[in-house]
């Protein structure tokens, strides 16, 4: 079953761009600017910079305040159903500094 609402057709197409929701402060993006957290099938906790390896995801924006929460609530271990170890957290921690370091150098893009 198929509906067709006369107003839609109108605007010029826009792609549909898949939308994914931070699990810390539950705004939605646009799935490629967020960054996807996984739980991997043998149950490791990691950053998946590719958006693509197999694994149950969670996504978290770009905001650094929201790595702090993820890494230090309990935030993806709701959202990956699983319980994150300090090792897990470590490596996230890490992924947060390089970050850190990535946003001192950058300022001026756009
Ligand atoms: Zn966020």
């Amino acid at each position: 079953m198929t509906l067709i609402h006369p107003m839609s057709a109108k605007k010029g197409r826009r792609k549909h761009i898949p939308q994914r929701t931070c699990v810390v402060c539950r705004r939605t993006f646009p799935k490629r600017e967020l960054n996807r957290i996984i739980r991997t099938p043998v149950g490791d906790v990691v950053y998946d910079p590719t958006g693509k390896a197999a694994g149950r995801g969670a996504y978290l924006c770009n905001d650094l305040a929201c790595w702090k929460k993820a890494i230090t609530g309990n935030f993806l271990d709701r959202a990956l159903k699983t319980k994150l170890t300090p090792a897990h957290r470590a490596a996230l921690r890490a992924e947060l500094e390089r970050r850190k370091t990535l946003h001192g150098r950058t300022s001026d893009n756009g």
